[in-house]
Formats: structure tokens, sequence, C-alpha cells
């Protein structure tokens, strides 16, 4: 009645109810057609999926990514399809993930691929290469490098369709009890570092100790290792690294920029109509940006809480280390490469792609970056 009197008020009583009417004859019209109108209904649930994940449960923007994965597709299709995200060791263990969405026992699951390793040494080029590519690197060759292509043939072998969902940036070298100044310091060193980066010290001298993250603060502040790393400032704090100890070593050569996937048991993926494909594909897309986005903002605040609060000495690996690091890392990667086709096939594309693209960021980025330290 308000709106109808302010209408009037202004002379527009003619028009205030001839848009009255054609709303009552748009809500009638629906009724006839047998559709409601047109507002948020929830739609009838047509696939409810689980998505497991290598994450432990309330996991900072990892986890927090596989939830938004699961939220967006959700409100997108209109509750068409709902996915119940499981953290690691709910339904299978953390590195269960593969398997289990490979054998169909779940859709869905969220991961990071070089856990796969040991079934497929490949993968571990859709994850994080030591001295391999930035975060804008590895997103540019998988989007638009051919990247995602040679990830889908290689998933699809193992009946599974791969998404980049989400990248964690440069990670940190890690904490060190005491301080790196030569290559020689890194000779007998004790760390908690998995994956290819382990192998990489290994060849330098140093003993890789694999731990759980639970397990990696006790290890480090009882000095049954003497360096660890993590992921960054944000979940290196959470996880306690600086009561542990107090050099915390930069950049993080090992895992230059993380990216994590979905993946989907293909034969579900392909059984989906293409409005939901695309969803899921969106989601991904965004749950990479966000996170992303997400550790860029959290890493910067907790650093400096880090360094002002908590007495931690940040320190830059000295260049002869990061030198014999780089060379052992080649040659690390070169072997990973030479011992499987598939291997060879996926860093032949990553190579080029880095090498070309190297070029540009010369010029662009790092020359920038440079440019802000003059
Ligand atoms: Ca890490």
């Amino acid at each position: 009645m308000k709106r109808r009197t302010f209408l009037s008020a202004l002379g527009l009583g003619a028009a205030a109810a001839a848009i009255s009417g054609w709303i009552a004859s748009c809500s009638k019209k629906e009724e006839e057609q047998g559709q409601g109108p047109a507002v948020m209904v929830p739609g009838k649930t047509e696939y409810d999926w689980k998505m497991v994940t290598s994450w432990p449960p309330g996991f900072p923007v990892l986890g927090e990514a596989a939830e938004r994965i699961a939220d967006k597709v959700n409100v997108m299709s209109n509750g068409r399809i709902k996915v119940k995200v499981y953290g690691g060791g709910e339904l299978v263990p953390p590195l269960g993930v593969f398997d289990a969405v490979r054998q169909g026992s779940v859709e869905m699951g969220h991961s990071a691929s070089y856990y796969w390793a040991g079934t497929s040494p490949a993968t571990q080029f859709f994850a994080a290469v030591p001295f391999g590519m930035n975060a804008q690197q590895s997103t540019a060759w998988l989007y638009r490098g051919g990247g995602q292509e040679l990830w889908d043939e290689l998933y699809a072998g193992f009946g599974l369709k791969p998404f980049p969902a989400g990248n964690t940036g440069v990670q940190m070298a890690g904490w060190f009890r005491k301080e790196i100044n030569s290559v020689d310091d890194l000779k007998g060193l004790k760390m908690r570092i998995p994956g290819l980066g382990g192998k990489v010290l290994a060849k330098m001298g140093g003993t890789v100790v694999l731990l759980a993250g639970s397990e990696v603060f006790p290890a480090l502040e009882r000095g049954v290792i003497d360096a660890a790393e993590w992921v960054g400032p944000y979940h290196d704090r959470r996880l306690g690294l600086h009561q542990a100890a107090k050099n915390y070593y930069y950049p993080g050569w090992h895992e230059p920029g993380t990216t994590t996937e979905l993946m989907v048991n293909k034969q579900a993926f392909d059984a989906l109509p293409q409005d939901l494909k695309t969803m899921i594909e969106l989601a991904c897309t965004d749950a990479h940006v966000w996170s992303l986005a997400e550790l860029e903002a959290q890493n910067s605040g907790a650093l400096l809480d880090l360094v002002a609060n908590h007495g931690v000495k940040v320190r830059q690996l000295p260049d002869d280390v990061l030198r014999g690091l780089k060379r052992a890392a080649k040659e690390t990667v070169e072997e990973v490469a030479a011992s499987d086709p598939a291997s060879r096939k996926v860093y032949d594309s990553f190579l080029k792609f880095k090498e070309q693209n190297d070029q540009w960021q010369n010029i662009s980025e790092r020359a920038y970056q440079y440019a802000l330290t003059v």
C-alpha cells in the first residue's frame, strides 16, 4: 500500500496499477504452466557425491579450498550436486585419496599430485618441481601451455579427470636449529623434507626423515631432526615450528609454487550433464585463484608476527648453497624423466615452457621485483 501511495503521489497511480497487474498475470501464467516463481528453490539433488582429501580436518587454505569447491558447486547447481567433504583419515587415509577416487568408492579427491609419485613419477610435475616453475608460470603452463592436456592424458590412464584447484605460492625453505652458511652445513643434516626436495637434499649429503605433519614439531623440538620444511609462515606458525627452531630460511627452492588438485572419477565425471561439468571446472578455477590470494594475504601477516613477537630470524640461503641445490635438483629431475616415458614426455613440455617463459619472467616479474630494490 505504501508503494501505491508513493507512486500515486508522483502521479504514477496508473503505472503502479499496470505493474501490479503484470506481476499478478506472470505469477498466474507460471502457475498455469506448473512452474514456480523464478526464485531460489533448492533443486532436486541428482548427484550425492563424496570428496576425500589429504588434509587434516579444518586445515587452513588447502582444506578450505576443498570445502569451497563443494559449496560453489552446490550453489551454482541449485542443489543438483551435493558434495560432502572428508578430511584425511575420516573416510580413507590422507594418502589413499588417489586409489579411492580411481576405484570409484568416492567420486572426488582433493590433494597434491606429487603424493602419487610411487604410482607414476610423472604426477610430480603437476604439483611442484625443485627450482621449477612458480605459481604464475605453472598456472600458465597448465591452463595455456599444454600442461592440462598432458595431465588429462596421464590421469585418464588411471580413470581420473584432474583439475588445478589451488596453489601455495613459493613456500619457505624451512626451520633450522643451526645456521646454514655453506654446502658443508647440509652434510649430515637430518631434515623433514618430502618428495623431490628430499632427494635433492640427499644428493647434497643430507638425511631425509619422513614425518607426518603432527610429528614434525616434537621431532624438531627434541633435536631428532635438525630442520623441517612445512609450507609458509601462516601454516608453520600454526604448527608451532617457531618454538622448536629460530632460523627461518628462504626461498622455498623445493616447492616454488605447489599446485593442489581436484581429481574426479572419470566415469562419474563423463556421465554428468555439460552444465555440471562446467560448474566443477569453474569451482576449481575459483579455488585455484582463491588459495593463492588467501596465502599471499595470510603469509605476510604471519611473517611479521613471527619476527616481531616470536624472535624468529628470517635468513636467506647463501648463494653457493642455492647453486649446489640447483645443480642437484637438475640431476634429480633428469633422473625422474629418464625413469619412464610418461615422465619424459611431461618433463619435456614442462622444461620447454619454463625455459621460454623464464626469458619473459626475467624482463617482467623479476625485473620489476629487482626494480623495487634499487
Ligand atoms: Ca612443503
